[in-house]
């Protein structure tokens, strides 16, 4: 018997939490030939994106775009506000508010945690005592990730503001959005948040290679008299450009793919877009806790009120590996699930539910997860899709 694996047919359904599934319409509008970035043509495309990327941010303050992952954008938030030394509050959520401290301890900047455990969430009043107990104003930002991809749970961003108002604290608000925006309610101006980073793999339904920060005018301020090395992210040598925007050149097929993409959530309305994404949110924590029976896999969030919208963390049982779940979804159904992150390596699968999506989709994903379970022996509820459909199907 021929025991090589090969990639079973029809479509590959996509369920990771980024990137996420590009729609072929963006697929099409980035397929061009290469044009010059000065040509007026692009231009106009150019500013119909960068007023778009500002509408979804909810803001009217500057914005840098930069050919870079995320980590860039993070990288240009720390490096553009802050100087060597200078301490910041992180909130602890998962695998990336790690990675944005390790990245600030490498850029000489001290990092300060708001612990919290993984499955339950930071408790907005240890920050808010943090903040009080730092009377000398020491602390510059307070560092939130929106959305932690790694365990399926959003941080309140108005709470956190209010921490900072009640408290008198004038340190920036620095908050990743990288995995909420277009897909859970964020508004930059009204939660006064002074730097917002974000990319283009996840709710924006990009490839892989552009992110931004949008920077409020006291934001601007503190860069002004901030010290730390930057070239390429630098907002006042981007500032020298023509227009202000890219040191270097700029990827014009990405905009093109971005003006579509716009287009997408404004034909939707930005409302119906979170709607539509609690929905199928709920639909997959529905089947969750169906398996969670019989000593199932559970979902990895303890604390229902901040269940995260975009992408939903699965905790294995004890001795059930997750990547086993995950080979088997991807060798039999061609479905691709989402890894644990850092420590949650092993531990928990994560499906990802944002982007451009709907109901089949992410029924797909549930049947392949939920046939997986029973072809891989591990304990569970049966039922999960059918509690999913049943909550889809009311009207
Ligand atoms: C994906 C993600 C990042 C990292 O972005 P890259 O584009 O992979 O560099 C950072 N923060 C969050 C919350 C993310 O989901």
């Amino acid at each position: 018997m021929n025991t090589s694996v090969t990639r079973p047919r029809g479509r590959h359904f996509f369920a990771n939490p980024g990137p996420t599934n590009i729609p072929d319409s963006v697929l099409r509008a980035i397929d061009r030939p290469s044009i010059d970035f000065h040509d007026p043509d692009f231009r106009e495309v150019m500013d119909i994106c960068f007023d778009g990327v500002k509408r979804v941010l909810g803001t009217q303050h500057q914005l840098f775009m930069y050919t870079a992952s995320g980590h860039g954008a993070w990288e240009a938030s720390l490096a553009n506000l802050l100087s060597p030394g200078d301490v910041i509050l992180l909130l602890e959520s998962g695998y990336f508010s790690d990675e944005w401290a390790k990245m600030a301890c490498a850029l000489k900047i001290e990092v300060r945690v708001v612990a919290a455990d993984w499955r339950h969430g930071v408790d907005i009043s240890a920050v808010k005592s943090a903040l009080a107990e730092d009377k000398a104003h020491v602390i510059k930002a307070v560092c939130v990730v929106h959305n932690e991809t790694a365990t399926g749970m959003f941080i309140p961003l108005p709470e956190v503001r209010a921490a900072l108002d009640e408290t008198g604290h004038p340190a920036l608000l620095l908050v990743d959005t990288i995995s909420s925006l277009g897909s859970i309610d964020f508004r930059m101006d009204e939660w006064a948040i002074d730097t917002v980073v974000g990319g283009s793999q996840k709710g924006l339904m990009l490839p892989t290679g552009m992110s931004f920060t949008a920077v409020s005018p006291k934001g601007m301020r503190a860069h002004a008299k901030a010290t730390l090395g930057r070239y390429y992210f630098d907002w006042s040598v981007m500032a020298t450009r023509n227009p202000p925007s890219f040191v270097g050149t700029i990827p014009v097929n990405f905009f093109y793919g971005l003006k579509e993409s716009l287009r997408l959530l404004d034909e939707e309305g930005l409302p119906n877009v979170f709607a539509r994404h609690h929905r199928l949110g709920e639909a997959v924590r529905q089947a969750v806790q169906v398996w969670a029976g019989n000593n199932g896999p559970q979902l990895f969030c303890t604390n229902p009120g901040r269940y995260s919208d975009s992408v939903t963390a699965v905790l294995m049982p004890e001795g059930h590996d997750a990547e086993a779940i995950r080979r088997t979804t991807r060798q039999k159904f061609n479905v691709s699930l989402g890894g644990g992150l850092g420590k949650l390596g092993g531990k928990v699968f994560r499906i990802g539910h944002l982007g451009d999506l709907n109901e089949p989709m992410v029924l797909g994903a549930l049947s392949a997860v939920e046939m997986a379970l029973r072809i891989d022996d591990v304990p569970h509820g049966r039922g999960g899709v059918d509690a999913a459909m049943d909550y889809l199907a009311r009207p």
